[in-house]
């Protein structure tokens, strides 16, 4: 049947989408190939985006105080409780907590609102989270928040760097199209991150730098640019201003004392110089590494000030390339989604910006100042001042850095509604009221990309229940509360409202301009990219002098942390932000199964720390408790863990536990980066692994639970009484079908016990616990309640009847490609392709092909080793 165009739910690469509903019920979900985005591909997330529609988890109808609502009565008591709050203490005693997964018009809506008739800009955004630090730095260099590079400037650049980026697995699609590119143009790929990820693994030259040491690194090149004169004279001259006072700060950092401040040798270091010097075409792309630091707004200007000093902006081919995590971060920042800008790229301080805006809303009262920024918020919602507070399409408790205090600061907060697709979250608990929102492929509207361009997104599943469009929640809030300018029929209107505002008094002073986008075609709007062919062409910037501005960006001593090591958090390849969606899919948790560390050998050494063992990581009283990944990709002294897990699917995986709320004093932007812990072994007495047709009771220190077809597998470990009864065990199976045969195997000298419950032939739980980590292949274990004829003696061996069948941790979730079978590939063919070829891993999402190439590579060095 004729699919339906839409566009990827999740990262800021925008992916174009064509969804096709089947009679069963169920989506099928493709790459749309005329997407300017992505031309056909998806990645793993992208194309299992068909796998989280079911309505299991949705919260269909409104609660007030945990009891179903009606719409008319859940609105009036959002609408009354804002209005009462802001009567007796003001506008800025009210706040809204929104989210890069909101659709421009709905963003539109919930801004107007706030910043237009509430009177206040306490509206602030999840997007302050992944990319503030880049909204700042465009501002303090260009006058506006403009991205100046497109997606084709990464296949024709000559040199393409990634600062803070693990391209590979956070914009995957991206990924390919630049690692397709540099095979045909030979282009050279650098890396500069502290560990050595997937994206490091493909790179020409990996720089493993000191985890914040990126402006040292970026103020030497400016100052080796400047001394051997790659520079660009005219263009410096013509188009820039501030060049002296950034060399001031820059010209003191020599290769060597670079060298000291970023760990890195002098001779990578002066590879990378010589590249950069000697490279026209060269696109310096960034994302999380660079901006969620307490520095970030200077490592991105650090970063701009050397594209400027060699006139690379403007042009095919070169630029400094923010790359935003989230699908419509771009869209917030375009409506003006964070408490720092107005509306439409227009600022607070600027009175024509102020009129232009309040004459568009017809704005009783538009808010004169900027708001809280996303921790300053939090701060205020748990010291009180916040009496009535809005989240919309988040999670704060598990993605706000010192995430227990965002909870407690939410527990007391006197009103909290939550408008969401799901109640099932960390954040959800502490709602008073929650509306529930209409879901991907149920909603309309528009979001913006990376690379500046406009797609549509279409709904192509009815509402579900009583959901609602956000835009629309927010609208009735909004009349409820007595204000006019919120009678809109579809989000076409408010898009076109949108689209006019970026044209007001514009006269070419906002590059934001999307005037031409007001008429009629919404429908059937394709992918609009503004600012294009190349935004700063002309070598026009938007300050009030037309030039763009170097900005001094001294290095600020780090705080130093005696005794402690250095946690960077980031993400994983088949997850999303807290896994509200993606953690609905089984096959997304193949390739990683659990919450995980990954530590150096020489630490692990030293703390004692076996591979497999439960890792403790404190900063404060409580406990982060994650599973050792002993592995060299990190430096010694630095632990990684991934941001993804929550108080809902394991006990103490929250790893914003452990982050503080220390930010950049510019963007606001908290440091997710860079946080001192203690970390050290849990010392487990047992080590549990299992799968269950039952939702499972874990109550032991160390557990995680992900959905396996037909049911649920479980990690779990713990101190003393370990589950070594057949009470035990049903009790944290959450066995309640009394006829099951169950089976167990004991050797109570090694602390090992297995049970397996039976009902005609079907595995309904199976459990193994050892005093060390289980070694039972979980590939095999999570197929075991999805596929019958089983005898009990089979499943209490551990083992695939076949154990050569074994394909060992899947790698490739597309073809269910595992590790083993990768490896015995490798042996017999030479080279990735050929590998691909005969195991079929990699060859269709292609997210997995960096894992497998690393594989292959080692498989190569071992043989070479070997000779
Ligand atoms: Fe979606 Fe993947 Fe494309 Fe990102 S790269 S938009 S997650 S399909």
């Amino acid at each position: 049947m004729t699919g339906i165009r839409t566009t990827c739910a999740y990262c800021g690469v925008g992916c174009g989408v064509i969804a096709r509903p089947h009679a069963d019920g169920s989506v099928g979900i493709t790459g749309d190939p005329q997407h300017p985005a992505n031309f056909g591909r998806l990645c793993s997330k992208g194309a299992a985006l068909g796998e989280t529609l079911g309505l299991g988890h949705r919260l269909l109808h409104p609660l007030v105080h945990g009891s179903r609502a009606s719409w008319s009565d859940a609105v009036a008591v959002v609408a009354e409780t804002f209005t009462s709050a802001i009567r007796d203490h003001g506008p800025d005693s009210v706040a809204f907590y929104v989210s890069g997964q909101l659709l421009t018009e709905d963003y539109y809506a919930a801004n107007k609102l706030m910043k237009g008739f509430i009177g206040s800009a306490n509206i602030d955004t999840n997007s302050r989270l992944c990319m503030a630090s880049a909204v700042a730095g465009h501002l303090r260099a260009f006058g506006a928040d403009v991205v100046p590079c497109n997606y084709t400037d990464l296949e024709q650049a000559d040199l393409v760097i990634l600062v803070g980026s693990n391209l590979a697995w956070c914009h995957p699609v991206l990924s390919q199209r630049l690692m397709e590119a540099k095979q045909k143009r030979g282009s050279t790929l650098v890396v500069i991150d502290p560990r050595r990820t997937v994206t490091a693994e493909a790179a020409d030259l990996h720089l493993p730098l000191k985890p914040g040491s990126d402006v040292a690194l970026f103020n030497g090149l400016l100052a080796d640019l400047y001394r051997r004169g790659a520079t660009d004279s005219r263009f410096i001259f013509k188009h820039t201003s501030g060049l002296a006072e950034a060399m001031l700060a820059a010209r003191q950092w020599t290769l060597a004392r670079v060298a000291e401040a970023t760990g890195l040798a002098e001779v990578p270091l002066r590879t990378f110089y010589d590249l950069f010097a000697r490279t026209p075409r060269t696109v310096t792309a960034f994302s999380m590494g660079v901006n969620q630091s307490s520095a970030g707004t200077d490592k991105v200007n650090a970063i701009i000030n050397c594209h400027l000093v060699t006139g690379r902006i403007g042009k095919p081919g070169c630029g400094p390339f923010s790359l935003t995590g989230q699908p419509n971060a771009m869209g917030g920042r375009e409506v003006g989604g964070l408490a720092t800008t107005l509306a439409a790229h227009m600022q607070f301080d600027n009175a024509d910006h102020r009129n232009i805006v309040q004459d568009h809303w017809k704005s009783p009262r538009l808010a004169e100042k900027p708001g809280l920024k996303a921790v300053d918020l939090f701060r205020a919602v748990g010291e009180g001042r916040i009496k009535a507070l809005w989240i919309m399409a988040t999670n704060p408790a598990v993605s706000m850095p010192d995430s227990t205090a965002i909870a407690e600061a939410l527990k007391a907060c006197p009103f909290v509604a939550i408008s969401d697709v799901t109640a099932a979250t960390d954040t959800a608990r502490q709602a008073h009221v929650f509306l529930p929102a209409a879901g991907w492929g149920e909603k309309d509207g528009t979001v913006t990309n990376s690379e500046r361009r406009i797609s549509r997104q279409r709904a192509f599943l009815p509402l579900p229940g009583e959901a609602r469009p956000d835009w629309r929640i927010i609208c009735d809030v909004a009349k409820a509360m007595g204000f006019s300018g919120f009678d809109y029929e579809s989000p076409a209107e408010i898009f076109r409202e949108h689209a006019a505002l970026t044209a007001a008094g514009n006269q070419g002073l906002r590059l934001l301009d999307l005037g031409a986008l007001t008429g009629a075609g919404y429908d059937s709007m394709a992918p609009v990219q503004w600012g294009s062919p190349q935004p700063f062409a002309s070598g026009q910037f938007s300050t009030p002098d037309g030039r763009a501005r170097f900005i001094a960006t001294p290095v600020k001593a780090s705080p130093s942390h005696t005794g402690a090591m250095t946690l960077n958090t980031g993400r994983i390849r088949d997850q999303w932000h807290t896994m509200t969606r993606t953690g609905l899919v089984p096959r997304l948790f193949t390739e990683t199964a659990e919450p995980f560390i990954e530590i150096n050998p020489w630490d692990a050494e030293v703390l004692g720390i076996a591979p497999a063992e439960i890792v403790e990581v404190r900063n404060g009283p409580e406990p982060t408790l994650l599973r050792a990944m002993i592995t060299s990709r990190v430096r010694r002294g630095e632990v990684f863990a991934p941001m993804h897990w929550s108080d809902t699917n394991s006990a103490a995986a929250r790893v914003n536990r452990a982050t503080d709320g220390s930010c950049d004093p510019i963007s606001g932007q908290p440091e997710l980066k860079l946080a001192a812990v203690r970390v050290g072994r849990f010392s487990a007495s047992w080590f549990g692994f299992g799968v269950t047709v039952s939702s499972p009771n874990c109550g032991s220190p160390y557990w995680s639970i992900r959905p396996v077809m037909k049911g649920f597998a479980v990690e779990c470990a713990g101190v003393g009484g370990r589950p070594d009864s057949e009470g035990a065990f049903r009790d944290l199976m959450g066995l309640t079908v009394e006829e099951a045969d169950i089976a167990m195997a004991a050797d109570r000298s090694s602390g090992s016990f297995r049970f397996v419950a039976m009902s005609k032939g079907r595995v309904l739980a199976a459990l193994f616990v050892g005093a060390g980590p289980v070694a039972v292949s979980r590939s095999w274990a999570a197929s075991l309640l999805a596929q019958g004829h089983h005898t009990p003696s089979e499943v209490l061996a551990g083992l695939p009847r076949d154990a050569c069948a074994d394909p060992g941790p899947i790698v490739c979730i597309c073809g269910s490609v595992g590790r083993n079978t990768i490896v015995s590939a490798a042996k017999r063919f030479s080279g990735l392709n050929a590998v691909c070829q005969f195991t079929g891993a990699g060859i269709l999402c292609g997210s997995c092909r960096p894992q497998v190439a690393r594989i292959v590579d080692e498989r190569t060095e071992h043989v070479q080793a070997a000779e």
